[in-house]
């Protein structure tokens, strides 16, 4: 990636949604907005949790479980064998490599226990499972890349929803270049300029407040306000070695661009 944004855009992808045979049952979940649309424009990062710990092809179904102390559980249906901690560990390396992947966004495959990111199954007991589970490699990859933008396969079905996340996967990947180089006060004013309209259509209000601070960055040499508005900046991570710095520093335009249209 350039200091235009001009670079692929990446985006990471539950690998089953490209046509690749590694779900539990040898078939996969291709999706075609992703594959036939999509795929024009970005360049895909396929994943595969349950693949990447170790589990064959085809292999037992998996489930979430919660115990009788509360804890989450993996547990495969079948054997009953225990996953969580192989799966937690793997996901939290995993996450780690992925934040060094250049990743602009992230699709997830709805319902898995491994990559689903909301109303997953979660099974107690007795009675009905309840939905409102995440799949522990979405949990851990959420967790670690906080501003980038996730979403599921089906709520892309929703057109609204769609554009949403397109939007917020452009403008990331366009902020994230801009960070990647020694940005000064003007390249930041310069690029809220750019996004005037786009922040305007989200929350006027918000772009205002926004504007309060890119110039109050513009007035001071530090770039302090930059620093308020982004949670951390570029000169300030490396200077202080603060690695939660860059996840840190995208919030505001993030928390903006999260917002539906009106
Ligand atoms: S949902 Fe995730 S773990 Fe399951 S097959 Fe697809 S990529 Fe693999």
């Amino acid at each position: 990636m350039d200091a235009h944004g001009s670079g692929p855009i990446r985006i990471g992808v539950s690998a089953c949604l490209l046509g690749q045979e590694v779900r539990f049952d040898g078939g996969h979940k291709r999706n075609d907005f992703l594959t036939g649309t999509l795929g024009d424009f970005v360049e895909f990062v396929a994943v595969c949790p349950e693949v990447d710990i170790g589990l064959g092809i085809p292999r037992e179904s998996l489930r979430l479980v919660r115990d009788d102390n509360g804890a989450l559980r993996m547990v495969a249906n079948k054997s009953g064998a225990d996953l969580t901690e192989t799966m937690n560990a793997y996901a939290e390396r995993r996450a780690a490599a992925l934040e060094r992947e250049d990743l602009s966004g992230y699709v997830l495959k709805k319902d898995s226990p491994s990559c689903g990111m909301e109303r997953v199954r979660i099974y107690g007991r007795a009675g009905m499972p309840v939905r409102d589970g995440r799949g522990l490699f979405a949990e851990a990859l959420i967790r670690r890349l906080a501003n980038l933008p996730v979403e599921e396969e089906g709520r892309l079905n929703d057109p609204n929803l769609r554009e949403n996340f397109i939007e917020r996967v452009f403008a990331y990947h366009r902020m994230r270049a801009l960070f990647a180089t020694r940005w000064t006060a003007g390249a930041l004013v310069a690029f809220h300029t750019a996004h005037k309209l786009t922040l305007m259509a989200h929350s006027a209000r918000a772009y205002a407040e926004l504007g309060r601070l890119v110039a109050d960055s513009k007035r001071n040499r530090a770039c302090r306000a930059a620093r308020a508005l982004l949670g951390g900046v570029h000169d300030g991570a490396e200077e202080t070695g603060d690695a939660s710095a860059p996840r840190q520093r995208d919030a505001a335009y993030r928390r903006l661009s999260a917002r539906p249209l009106r």
